[in-house]
């Protein structure tokens, strides 16, 4: 999206250290509040991630007042631009990792792979010594995923470290990570290193970043993204639509959650197969007492208890778009 559009969406993270928590998400909270900003943050000891949106000028105030703070100088956000806010609610959260990884001992901000800027990245993925390896999880990869990546068979993030022994056939290889927007990859190269791999690099900025600076170029399919609009475009390129059907097997690359509430299967649907299920992803789950009304997007805001730590928990919402 250009940047014409009303609303920017931000994805960042930093590896710092903060010895308070609980009460930088205090303020943290605040001043996105004070922004208007919606999105999710977590906060951690180990540092900051985030992904919100707002007003194109309240996410500049907001990334200078990140800047601002020592701590965070080298945050690198990714800015993209959209028509509308990309989240409901605003959530601050302190959680005891920035990413869930089960790798809680290992620090980035000690040692890490070496950043790859999107270009130099391109430069090196085909060399014959090279490995590209996606660390993201299988509904990601499955809709979008770099050509000839080793992709791993994970559910989620913290079952990569389990993966090593797959790994290992790799060991004398260049190892070139990459994930979403690059944070994931801090963890998964310092992994690596801890457990013998001497070359490994990582995408700095992830999949968002290339996009952005290299053009996507060789990234099949879509990038898969944690707010409303679910995939976006990388490649602008060669581009390509890598995932199917769930129902029907066709090449599409809609995605959709089941509207059935208790499956929520998040998959690829196609238009005609959404409107012939009504946004289930089977005749079980059409016919099933959970089923909510398909509006033709497969999208259904979260139920949330709209938490502001200025009003506490008075009200269900006041700031809907
Ligand atoms: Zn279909
Ligand atoms: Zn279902």
């Amino acid at each position: 999206m250009e940047k014409e559009n009303k609303y920017s969406v931000l994805l960042y993270y930093c590896y710092a250290k903060i010895d308070a928590p609980e009460q930088f998400r205090e303020e943290h909270h605040r001043l996105c509040l004070d922004l208007n900003l919606r999105g999710r943050i977590i906060v951690a000891g180990e540092g900051l991630n985030g992904t919100v949106s707002g007003l194109v000028e309240d996410c500049e105030k907001y990334m200078a007042v990140v800047h601002a703070d020592p701590r965070f100088v080298k945050t690198d956000f990714k800015v993209d631009y959209s028509d509308k806010m990309a989240f409901q609610k605003m959530h601050v959260r302190v959680k005891p990792e920035i990413v869930h990884s089960s790798l809680k001992h290992i620090k980035p901000y000690e040692r890490t792979g070496i950043h790859l800027e999107p270009e130099e990245f391109k430069q090196m993925k085909d060399q014959e010594d090279v490995i590209i390896l996606d660390v993201r999880s299988n509904y990601e990869h499955g809709v979008g995923k770099f050509k000839n990546a080793v992709t791993l068979d994970i559910d989620n993030f913290r079952d990569f470290p389990a993966k090593l022994k797959e790994l290992e056939q790799y060991k004398d290889k260049k190892v070139l990570t990459y994930c979403t927007g690059g944070i994931k990859c801090e963890k998964a190269s310092a992994f690596l290193l801890e457990n013998g791999f001497e070359n490994v690099y990582q995408l700095h900025g992830g999949i968002i970043k290339y996009g952005m600076e290299a053009g996507g170029e060789d990234f099949d399919g879509k990038c898969y993204v944690f707010d409303n609009r679910v995939v976006i475009d990388i490649n602008n390129v060669n581009p390509t639509v890598i995932s199917k059907c769930y129902v029907c097997g066709n090449i599409n690359d809609r995605m959709v959650n089941c509207a059935n509430s208790e499956c929520n299967i998040h998959v690829p649907i196609c238009e005609d197969c959404g409107w012939k299920l009504e946004g289930a992803c089977s005749e079980t789950c059409k016919g099933h007492t959970a089923k909510r009304p398909y509006d033709g997007t497969g999208y259904y805001a979260k139920e949330l208890n709209g938490y502001n730590p200025v009003k506490g928990m008075k009200r269900k919402s006041t700031i809907e778009e």
